[in-house]
């Protein structure tokens, strides 16, 4: 399937850390390649509840140690080798690989046992390849999200469709992690932490939209990591953004 060109974005959930439902955790669909990105503590209900098996996952990517985005990985890596004897693709951003070999050593590395018997592991600096025509860069967010905590988003390339999509995952002071100027004539989508409440960690959706008004298209954006008590369509209607629904996959095509 690999000739197969888009970008599919699976969003397993759209919660924030708290949510009764599911974890802004997604599995993006690149070619015959699924990355899962992050990989909260409610992964084990949101990825059957998706209609995803675990072998499914050939690669994973955690954007920061926040239990909603890696408190799922430990489970994730021992349900894959005692149920699946599967192995898939961990890629670890390179400042990120202390915190998360201590995140999960001591649940993980036990009689012998270290994080590559679990997972293909690789150290990135700032891009990598998947498959022929794939490619993920990582855009460094450290300290703008929560203070004194390394985080980042991605940037999705399809080379061959030559289209990318942009992915802030959590952020707090977007205004300084400016993603807009990641953003180029073939980006397709900013998708984008939005907060209906006011608080350091997260963007407050009023200041989300008066910062990229003029800037670029409103419909570009679609929100996601929000409370579960909002309107959905009278947020998209109010503001003229997209919002991200669970479990309802994203299509990008030239
Ligand atoms: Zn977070």
């Amino acid at each position: 399937m690999e000739g197969r060109q888009m970008i599919k974005v699976n969003p397993l959930g759209t919660g924030g850390a708290f949510t009764k439902y599911y974890h802004n955790n997604y599995i993006m669909e690149l070619g015959d390649r699924k990355l899962l990105v992050d990989a909260g503590t409610t992964l084990r209900s949101s990825l059957p509840a998706a209609g995803f098996n675990y072998p499914d996952i050939t690669d994973i990517i955690i954007t920061h140690l926040h239990a909603d985005h890696v408190g799922g990985l430990e489970e994730f890596a021992q349900r894959c080798m005692y149920l699946h004897q599967y192995k898939p693709h961990l890629w670890i951003r390179e400042e990120l690989s202390e915190g998360l070999n201590n995140t999960l050593s001591s649940g993980l590395c036990t009689d012998g046992l270290s994080l590559s018997d679990y997972f293909h592991v690789h150290y990135v600096k700032d891009r990598f390849r998947l498959g022929s025509h794939y490619e993920v860069e990582l855009l460094p967010t450290d300290n703008l999200h929560a203070k004194n905590m390394l985080s980042m988003g991605l940037k999705l390339y399809d080379t061959q469709e030559n289209i990318n999509i942009i992915y802030t995952s959590d952020i707090g002071k977007h205004e300084e992690a400016a993603f807009d100027t990641h953003m180029d004539e073939n980006t397709k989508a900013l998708f984008h932490d939005i907060s209906f409440i006011k608080t350091p960690v997260h963007s407050y959706i009023e200041d989300v939209i008066a910062y990229y008004t003029g800037k670029i298209e409103l419909q570009a954006i679609y929100g996601m990591h929000y409370a579960d008590d909002i309107d959905i369509t009278e947020t998209e209607d109010k503001y003229g953004i997209q919002i991200v629904r669970t479990n309802l996959p994203i299509v990008f095509k030239k």
